[in-house]
């Protein structure tokens, strides 16, 4: 079986599956159809609805490029080996106005669409539209399949609607801030990616939780209210993303350099977490834990030597997934603040 990828790097690789494709105002967009021949035979691309599919350039026998035009939000595109089809069914979304991917995220935010704003306790949340520090690839600005969200710790104080300077002066972002009184802002739609988690950032929503980290690597946990929100927040991108589970995604448990002593409860707190009745196992490589679906952080997500969200939170992620307490391991408490 073949799939569609986004183009963000050449060659184009298989791990930037797509779900939907996003076209410009006019209805034009390009994708690959990564492993287009089915032995022998090349695949071709046909659109249901209007719009039509020319083939391009090929990267050797690995990904074809394909060009498409006159595409509204009814058409449907798939590629088939003969008459069987060969790929999933690829929705399209038609972009916002605006020229800028700045004045798109202001437009997403500014109107209804339930897949580009969050609902939380059955109101949209507030937002603050960035103009900078989005889109993180010039060619590839939007999020390819949604495998599950992100979370992280601001490492400072606030209200959850005060960082829009912060995140546009340091060129990083992120979709959500939940400040600790439980307050929830949404800075990016849902659509664009975020500056969160590096190579993470395509396939993982994100969400900050204002909180404050000590140079040592230790962080305050979630407040009561902070985790309701993050819960409801939660709900919302499984009703969205119907392939993401009630699950923790993989958890990194390899080393970065932080530390013996924090990198050492790092791997103890993924392998209790992997294991956990809400666990998906582990992995010591960044790509496979990327490569996997549901509720996963920071740290797990990118090859930056950074401690984000801190123990505290991690082990307090199955508490998001309904489990009643967080999962502690030896060693932990000198890095979690009051
Ligand atoms: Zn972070």
């Amino acid at each position: 079986m073949a799939h569609f990828v986004s183009l963000q790097r050449n060659p184009p690789s298989p791990e930037d599956d797509i779900d939907v494709l996003f076209a410009d105002a006019a209805g034009n967009a390009r994708a690959g159809l990564w492993g287009f021949m089915d032995g022998s035979t090349a695949c071709t691309v046909k659109i249901t609805g209007p719009g039509s599919a020319t083939p391009g350039m090929k990267y050797g026998n690995t990904t074809q490029v394909w060009t498409f035009t006159g595409l509204t939000a009814a058409s449907r595109i798939q590629g088939f080996s003969g008459t069987r089809p060969f790929t999933g069914v690829l929705e399209v979304h038609i972009g916002a106005a605006g020229a800028s991917l700045g004045e798109q995220n202001k437009a997403l935010l500014a109107g209804s669409d339930p897949d580009e704003r969050a609902r939380v306790a059955g109101a949209f949340v507030p937002a603050v539209p960035l103009e900078k520090a989005i889109g993180d690839y010039h060619y590839a600005p939007k999020m390819g399949t949604v495998r599950g969200l992100a979370v992280h710790i601001t490492a400072g104080g606030g209200a959850a609607d005060s960082l829009k300077k912060t995140f546009e002066d340091r060129g990083a972002s992120t979709h959500f801030v939940i400040d600790r009184a439980g307050s929830i802002v949404q800075y990016v739609a849902a659509s664009i990616r975020a500056q969160a988690q590096g190579p993470g950032n395509g396939h993982f929503l994100s969400v900050e939780m204002v909180g404050v980290g000590a140079a040592s690597g230790a962080c305050q946990t979630m407040t009561g209210p902070q985790l309701t929100t993050l819960r409801g927040l939660w709900g919302w991108v499984r009703e969205r993303h119907s392939g993401v589970p009630n699950k923790l995604a993989r958890a990194f448990a390899g080393r970065k350099a932080l530390g013996t002593e924090l990198a050492e409860v790092y791997v103890k707190l993924a392998h209790a977490l992997g294991s956990s009745p809400v666990g998906s196992g582990v992995s010591d490589s960044i790509a496979a834990c990327i490569d996997s679906y549901g509720l996963s952080c920071h740290y797990w997500l990118d090859t930056a030597v950074k401690p984000c969200p801190g123990v505290g939170i991690m082990g307090q992620l199955p508490q998001v997934l309904g489990q009643p307490d967080r999962v502690a391991v030896a060693g932990d408490g000198k890095y979690i603040l009051a």
